[in-house]
């Protein structure tokens, strides 16, 4: 986008600064004179059977033709040639808007000045016929002062040109794209008269570069500055959406890593980590959302206590793993013999509790009685026999659960104290 911005600010300095420029400065004098005098000569009609006599004084500060000018050719005339080429090159003046004389004229009657700026065209010009090449001519009277400006498009190109060599219409404009000489001629005035022409200096003046092409140049420079412009705003677009795109895809993935890390944490929160059941915390919310608003169950449900028979011995015996062990593989025991809506919490060290809802004392009880056969078929580490003691009560509808669980609790004390590895009923 900078790259733009300085673009567009250089442009915006440019544009003004050459346009003024280009108006007021940028010009291009090339200057005929005794210090630049080419290869300057003198003619006359001689060479068309005529009888004036030209000839020419060059000094320091000034080429003078003095001009014997006498009826003969039809058309007498002498004329100063300034030989810019040779053999077809010439130079190229059309970019020159001007053309600023200091010279001056004497003569007795009549007062009128040629100018000639032959252009050589290979499509009707050719190198041994001077007279092949367009004559762009313009006559003026020459001015009493000795400085004057005429401007470059009043050069017309001559009719005698255009008859002699059959140029079509489109093509009798004047052209200067490679004049090889530029002639100061008397013009039409009555022979027989001595005219003297002293040229100081002729100086075309010009743009270095045209109006047109400046303008153009700038129009250029803007629309290519835009374009610019457009295809990086285009790529800028594009990449800030794919990388709005791999953010999203970033949030949803941390979110969803989020949520699964929720999830494990609402679960330890109610789950026994060694045994995978429920911990007190776990059993609160399983009555939550079982209980009525008065703290009560809806419905008929089992609650039992179970105690492991002489736990103790086994962890003196065998260590406390054989003991994690073992209570891992009664509390999977439990679960895999109970129904998904039983509900296994460990009330603390080898204490567990089973809720069972909708469901009677007596088939609690069966329901137990298949499971002590259960444990008892059951592999334990070491070898060991593992038995259980369970107390078995109904928390009723309206009743309070405490109750209950001390219920059971005192039934699971009469099953020690009646032996053990047995089901007794509050
Ligand atoms: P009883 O038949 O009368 O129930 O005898 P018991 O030995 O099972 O009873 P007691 O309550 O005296 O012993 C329970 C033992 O359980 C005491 C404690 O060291 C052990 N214990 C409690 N929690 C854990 C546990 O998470 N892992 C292991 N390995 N042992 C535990
Ligand atoms: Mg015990
Ligand atoms: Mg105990």
């Amino acid at each position: 986008m900078t790259i733009v911005q300085s673009l567009v600010g250089l442009l915006l300095v440019l544009t003004p600064t050459l346009l003024v420029w280009q108006h007021v400065g940028m010009t291009r004098v090339l200057e005929i004179s005794p210090r630049h005098p080419y290869g300057v000569t003198v003619t006359d009609d001689r060479n068309e059977n005529g009888k004036s006599v030209a000839s020419l004084v060059p000094a320091s500060d000034a080429l003078t033709m003095h001009c014997d000018l006498r009826a003969g050719y039809a058309w007498p005339f002498c004329k100063l040639q300034f030989h810019l080429g040779q053999g077809g090159k010439g130079m190229d003046f059309s970019q020159f808007d001007s053309i600023t004389f200091d010279m001056r004229y004497s003569g007795e009657s009549g007062r009128k000045i040629r100018l000639h700026m032959t252009n050589f065209e290979p499509e009707f010009s050719t190198v041994s016929d001077w007279n092949s090449q367009r004559y762009n001519s313009v006559e003026f009277d020459a001015p009493a002062q000795t400085t004057y400006t005429i401007p470059v498009n009043v050069l017309r190109t001559a009719d005698w040109w255009i008859t002699a060599h059959d140029v079509p219409l489109e093509k009798t404009y004047s052209r200067l794209d490679n004049v090889t000489a530029i002639e100061i001629s008397t013009g039409s005035v009555p022979p027989g008269q001595a005219i003297t022409i002293e040229v100081r200096s002729i100086q075309f003046r010009g743009k270095w570069i045209s109006n047109t092409r400046l303008l153009t140049w700038l129009v250029g420079a803007w629309i290519g500055c835009g374009l610019l412009g457009l295809s990086l705003s285009l790529l800028h677009v594009r990449s800030s959406l794919s990388a709005t795109n791999a953010r999203l895809e970033l949030l949803a993935a941390v979110n969803k890593a989020l949520e699964l890390e929720a999830r494990d944490l609402a679960n330890q929160a109610h789950t026994d980590p060694l045994t995978g059941a429920l911990n007190r915390q776990g059993l609160r919310e399983v009555l939550m959302k079982r209980l009525h608003v008065g703290g009560h169950v809806d419905q008929e449900m089992a609650v039992v206590f179970m105690d492991l028979d002489h736990f103790k011995r086994i962890n003196d015996q065998y260590g406390h793993d054989a003991g994690d062990e073992v209570l891992r593989r009664f509390a999977t025991a439990i679960r895999d013999a109970v129904r998904a809506s039983d509900k296994l919490v460990r009330w603390g060290g080898e204490e567990f509790l089973l809720l069972c809802p909708e469901t009677d004392v007596p088939q609690a009880v069966s329901m137990l009685e298949k499971l002590r056969a259960a444990l008892a078929s059951q592999d334990w580490p070491h070898g060991l026999r593992v038995t259980s003691s369970f107390g078995v009560t109904s928390l009723k509808p309206e009743e309070d659960i405490g109750a209950a669980i001390k219920r059971a609790d005192g039934a699971l004390y009469l099953a020690k104290a009646n032996g053990r590895d047995r089901v007794e009923i509050a």
